[in-house]
């Protein structure tokens, strides 16, 4: 197959709120690298950030960076060193490429070395029509993987992660916030075993969302009602085994604290946006484990999850909107009115 000289992609042009459709050579890979031809890419609360240009993006992103980073797609080319992956599979790929001098790279935890680079976010993204990755980050798919999911897993990865950071068999547990990793992860702790599985936010909208991915969990606005009541009134008198908080913000944090089983387990992902005070009194007395969660394990995370895929856990009713890339404008216009599960992007269209 020959490649073309020119791709088209989504960029950060410029330093304000928007992303703008370019021509950009075809990216040349390196020996130990594969060139991944993109079908699908999904929009992620990152690319929310980046598209608006907040604080946090200014900080974070290089202006004329190619964006994105949930995706699947086809191998289109492979470098002379590659061995593991073959022309023509359906693949996807980690989105932390790692560098192997830490001591925790050296030592195997790949997901927790300082000199971790995103793609999307410090290297070019995966909005576009091609992408080079490292042969160790890409991840093959089944056939029967429909290639719109192989674009959500990034996100999946983060719910599977959290919600496996402890053991869940028999366990009550609250997930507090309902974005797309909540929802998300709520579905996995239902399929892993949890007894009740209670899924709060305030807003309706993402808890009737909610219900169609996650149907054997509890939903629960605490705007509308009490949790405490809520917990009676499902024959809990002791509290949560395990707690995940998915949503960053104070008020969720410290009724979690307040639902904790004396001994529970709190499992973090939630990215406060900003510092808030928290009473330690309450994490010594109720003698908890608190643990803070970045990103996935490599590859851990993408064995269990692909197993928990292969084996019932269906993530299609996350997939709420599709759109051909070149539309892409309409999707990020809709991911900002909140009422959406995973945007999907069609690269086939552009
Ligand atoms: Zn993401």
């Amino acid at each position: 197959m020959t490649l073309p000289e020119t791709m088209k992609c989504l960029v950060k042009a410029k330093p304000e709120k928007g992303l703008w459709l370019e021509e950009r050579a075809v990216p040349k890979i390196e020996p130990d690298e594969v060139l991944i031809k993109i079908e699908r890419t999904a929009i992620c609360g990152t690319d929310m950030h980046i598209y608006k240009w907040d604080g946090w993006a200014e900080e974070n992103v290089p202006v004329g960076l190619i964006v994105g980073h949930e995706y699947s797609g086809y191998v289109a080319d492979i470098g002379s060193g590659v061995r593991r992956v073959n022309i023509g599979q359906k693949v996807t790929g980690e989105g932390h490429v790692v560098g192997n001098r830490s001591r925790n790279a050296r030592s195997g935890r790949f997901h927790l070395d300082p000199d971790t680079k995103g793609i999307g976010v410090n290297l070019p993204g995966a909005f576009a029509q091609y992408l080079a990755l490292p042969e160790f980050n890409v991840i093959p798919l089944s056939d029967n993987l429909p290639l719109e999911i192989g674009a959500i897993l990034d996100p999946l990865g983060n719910a599977v992660h959290t919600a496996l950071s402890f053991d869940l068999v028999g366990e009550d547990i609250l997930i507090t916030g309902a974005g797309p990793i909540g929802i998300m992860a709520a579905a996995v702790a239902c399929k892993a075993g949890g007894r009740r599985v209670v899924l709060t936010d305030i807003n309706n909208w993402r808890l009737d969302f909610a219900k169609k991915v996650a149907p054997d969990a509890i939903f629960v606005n605490t705007m509308e009602k009490n949790l405490s009541g809520v917990m009676s009134d499902i024959g809990m008198n002791e509290g949560f085994d395990v707690g995940l908080e998915m949503s960053g913000a104070e008020p969720a944090f410290n009724q979690m604290l307040d639902s904790m089983i004396m001994g529970g387990n709190v499992a973090i992902l939630g990215l406060p946006s900003k510092p808030f005070p928290v009473d330690l009194a309450k994490i010594v007395g109720k003698a908890l484990t608190l643990r803070g969660i970045y990103g996935r394990q490599m590859y851990d995370t993408w064995y269990k999850m692909l197993a928990m895929l292969d084996s019932g856990l269906d993530m299609s009713p996350m997939i709420t909107h599709r759109f051909a890339a070149r539309d892409y404008q309409k999707a990020f216009d809709l991911m900002e009115t909140g009422k959406t599960g995973k945007v999907i992007l069609d690269w086939n269209e552009i």
